[in-house]
């Protein structure tokens, strides 16, 4: 008998004229995914993608598990299919279906007929199953319908009848490529990786931008943003990390102006930068993890002062977010450990001691005069470099 996945669409199933707009982006993210893991048939009918082998040698867990991390799908399925014939799915649980549930000890059956022409209703095919089962066990397993440890589910779809063992939740979201392209602004941090991630959720492609500051940050400090970005890719597909430097700016700056200024005049380099970054790869928005509050350029002043620089919006999915709440998602997604590794940052250089934190726009433009913004920014904007990362490790 045939082992299958189904895949359960989330939000997808609520789109209406577009929908297949959507199962489509989501089928080509699951053959690129799988394809590392053998030969598969992908297609989609009833709220549902499938998932079916075509050799032998197919990985069958880790498609499973591939699946289930992939945006768009909402919860994941290993079940056996079966020909829509009610002996013939009673065959299969009798000899092929059992170990699925060998380590439960109560059990319930629930069917799904939607295929009305089957002949029998739900409540017939959920007895004879149950019966089926309760035979095959030798008593080793009970009937219980209210908490089971495990509900068995035959499903009769259109091309064929499909027995599982209960359904599990998948990551959510939507398929990739469904949401226009982001710009994210990819520190060593915590913040921006989860950012970053939570925006790939929703079906935003990304694509990276950091910022060095060679040398006064380090090599390893580099590596370690594209390890975060290689293990956001992991979720979010193969993303462009672009690399651009900013020693001469920083240098200039500690040189030239107010050093209270420095943190807020910096930032607004990196907008501008990323702009014309935006505008050449075709990046509809700019994403950041930046936090209301958080440290003194994220104050809502500050913020102001930043945003003015900006041609297109500027994502800040964290910014109501507590730091506890930000770990926990990081710890979830795996980036966390990276994240503490203590290397430094370009912000953390020539950091002032005393950082505006409710600067005057007019202010901050006098500061900014004393400097050739355009020189420096057109300077920095060559040294652009980019890595591709796959979320492979
Ligand atoms: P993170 O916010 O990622 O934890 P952080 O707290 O060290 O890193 P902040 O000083 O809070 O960084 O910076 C706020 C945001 O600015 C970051 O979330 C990130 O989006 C962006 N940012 C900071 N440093 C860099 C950098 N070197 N390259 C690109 N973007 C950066
Ligand atoms: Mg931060």
């Amino acid at each position: 008998m045939k082992k299958i996945i189904l895949c359960k669409f989330g939000e997808i199933a609520l789109k209406g004229a577009n929908r297949a707009y959507f199962e489509k982006l989501l089928k080509v993210e699951l053959k690129k995914r799988l394809r590392a893991f053998g030969k598969f048939k992908i297609y989609s009918a009833q709220s549902t993608v499938y998932i079916e082998p075509l050799e032998d040698g197919c990985d069958m867990d880790a498609a499973y598990t591939s699946a289930k991390n992939t945006f768009g799908v909402s919860a994941v399925q290993m079940a056996l299919e079966a020909p829509k014939d009610m002996d013939a799915i009673l065959e299969a649980v009798r000899t092929d279906f059992m170990p699925y549930i060998e380590d439960a000890k109560t059990f319930k059956v629930e069917a799904k007929r939607s295929d009305k022409k089957f002949p029998l209703e739900s409540p017939e095919i959920c007895k004879l199953v149950g019966g089926v089962i309760l035979e095959a066990c030798h008593g080793r397993k009970k009937v219980d319908v209210h908490n089971p440890e495990v509900a068995v589910r035959v499903e009769i779809r259109d091309y064929a009848a499909y027995i599982c063992a209960g359904q599990e939740r998948a990551i959510g979201g939507m398929p990739q490529g469904s949401n226009g392209k982001g710009l994210l602004l990819l520190s060593g941090g915590i913040d921006s990786p989860v950012a970053g991630y939570l925006m790939a959720k929703r079906g935003v492609k990304i694509e990276c931008l950091h910022f060095e500051s060679f040398p006064y940050t380090s090599e390893r400090a580099k590596e370690k943003v594209l390890a975060l970005a290689n293990k956001v890719a992991a979720y979010a597909g193969e993303m462009h990390v672009h690399i651009i430097s900013l020693t001469h700016i920083q240098e200039v700056m500690r040189d030239t102006i107010d050093e209270d200024y420095f943190t807020l005049l910096l930032r607004r380099f990196m907008m501008r930068l990323a702009m014309k970054v935006a505008n050449d790869h075709w990046c509809e928005s700019v994403i950041t993890g930046e936090s209301i509050g958080q440290v003194a350029s994220q104050t809502m002043q500050a913020l102001v002062v930043t945003d003015i620089m900006a041609d297109r919006p500027v994502f800040r999915p964290l910014i109501g977010n507590d730091k506890d709440d930000i770990i926990k998602i990081a710890r979830e997604i795996d980036t966390f450990e990276t994240s503490i590794l203590p290397y430094e940052d370009c912000c953390t250089v020539f950091t002032p001691r005393h950082p505006k934190t409710r600067p005057e726009l007019a202010k901050v433009e006098a500061e900014e005069a004393k400097l050739d913004v355009e020189a420096l920014v057109a300077e920095a904007y060559d040294s652009l470099y980019t890595v591709t990362v796959d979320g492979i490790e």
